[in-house]
């Protein structure tokens, strides 16, 4: 078995399934004023300090949700008002896209998407424009791309916005943990994240709000007023505490993981060229997250191909689309066929890859693009 499929999920680190594992069997609500509600109380604020480590941000800057699905969701219907731009760009995640296109359907005139090149790279220039004509809103531009690894350059981005007096929110999902995250340096004022990306349990996330952002209170969920009334219901204190636990070793190996898996990406990428010359890697190599590879297999379809290798886990496009008949919007934006489209994996490695899994991958790729491009010729000759 070899497991290539990070961005979709990772494995839990074992300091969090540890951490949950003994969270789960501690009784206590963490809004509750006795012992056993002090402390789960007491661990979380520990887990909301991890993450902060991790963002070099302060804990009050962080509001707890289910993933970065809720976290989108709350920072654009509160940082959108109609009547201003809600700019983002056509290679975002569904949970930004969806978002600003429901938020925006009255005003259709106010969303805007910036396009991105043949290498995935969002135009910022288009950022530019945009601003030349009208100013203020928000912008919500991914750190790292779902399916190409692509990399923004929120620095530049955060420059245009300050000036333009909009607000710069960066879905950061596929980011954090792999690399380094610094949201003072990179000058955000607004970035979501989900555990289950970097060993953290699955169904918990996170918003990043940076202090003296002004923000209409409009929270998604009202009732009990957890997380200053950002987010109202019983505190999920296992997954938090999770979180902060993935939090805590991804910041300690940051480094030296994002190193080893780069290496093991390039690996099987000089594996996969060398033995299928007309494959085709797709987004700008330079530009990466370290553990993504996006290849083209031209005139094989990637479902066929993954049927093939049922031991290999990678994906067609995103597994979010994965299922639906549709191709990548992320790979059309960069001007792929739809047939190219159709026929590209994702690979994506991360802190637990070894070796052996890029070898074994490597190999059972190879044959199973060569029978099924053999049998696709014998069927068409
Ligand atoms: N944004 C990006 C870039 C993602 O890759 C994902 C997960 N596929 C999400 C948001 C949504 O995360 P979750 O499903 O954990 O809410």
């Amino acid at each position: 078995m070899s497991y290539l499929d990070y961005n979709a999920t990772a494995p839990i680190r074992p300091e969090a399934a540890a951490a949950v594992i003994e969270a789960m069997q501690t009784v206590g609500n963490a809004s509750s004023m006795h012992q056993p509600g002090r402390r789960a109380a007491h661990r979380v604020d520990l887990a909301r300090r991890q993450l902060a480590d991790l963002l070099n941000c302060s804990p009050g800057e962080i509001i707890f949700t289910s993933g970065a699905t809720e976290a989108n969701n709350l920072a654009l219907r509160a940082a959108y008002t109609a009547g201003s731009p809600l700019i983002t760009s056509s290679v975002e995640h569904p949970a930004v896209l969806e978002t600003a296109r429901t938020v925006t359907a009255e005003r259709p005139e106010d969303l805007v998407l910036l396009p991105v090149g043949a290498d995935g790279l969002v135009d910022l220039h288009a950022l530019e424009q945009v601003f030349a004509a009208r100013s203020g809103g928000v912008v919500s531009l991914m750190a790292a791309n779902n399916e190409t690894g692509v990399l923004t350059d929120l620095r530049v981005a955060a420059k245009a916005a300050r000036e333009a007096g909009a607000l710069l929110h960066t879905d950061a999902t596929q980011m954090i943990g792999r690399l380094p995250v610094d949201v003072s340096e990179l000058d955000v004022d607004l970035l979501s994240l989900s555990a289950h990306k970097f060993g953290g349990p699955q169904g918990v996330g996170a918003l990043y709000v940076r202090r003296g952002t002004s923000l209409p209170h409009r929270p998604l969920l009202v009732g009990g007023g957890q997380e200053r009334g950002w987010r109202a219901g019983t505190l999920n204190v296992a997954g938090i505490i999770g979180l902060g636990a993935a939090a805590d070793a991804a910041r300690r190996r940051l480094g030296e993981e994002a190193k080893r898996v780069a290496t093991l990406r390039n690996r099987l990428e000089s594996l996969l060229t060398d033995a299928l010359p007309e494959c085709r890697i797709n987004g700008r190599r330079d530009q990466r997250l370290p553990g993504v590879s996006s290849i083209t297999f031209p005139g094989v379809p990637a479902d066929a191909v993954l049927a093939a290798m049922p031991d290999v886990a990678a994906s067609e496009g995103s597994a979010c689309a994965s299922g639906a008949p549709t191709p990548s919007h992320v790979l059309l934006a960069m001007g792929l066929t739809r047939d190219d489209a159709d026929s590209t994996i994702r690979f994506s490695l991360g802190y637990a890859t070894t070796d052996a899994e890029i070898e074994y991958a490597a190999q059972a790729v190879v044959r199973a693009v060569t029978q099924v491009g053999s049998a696709l010729a014998a069927a068409d000759g």
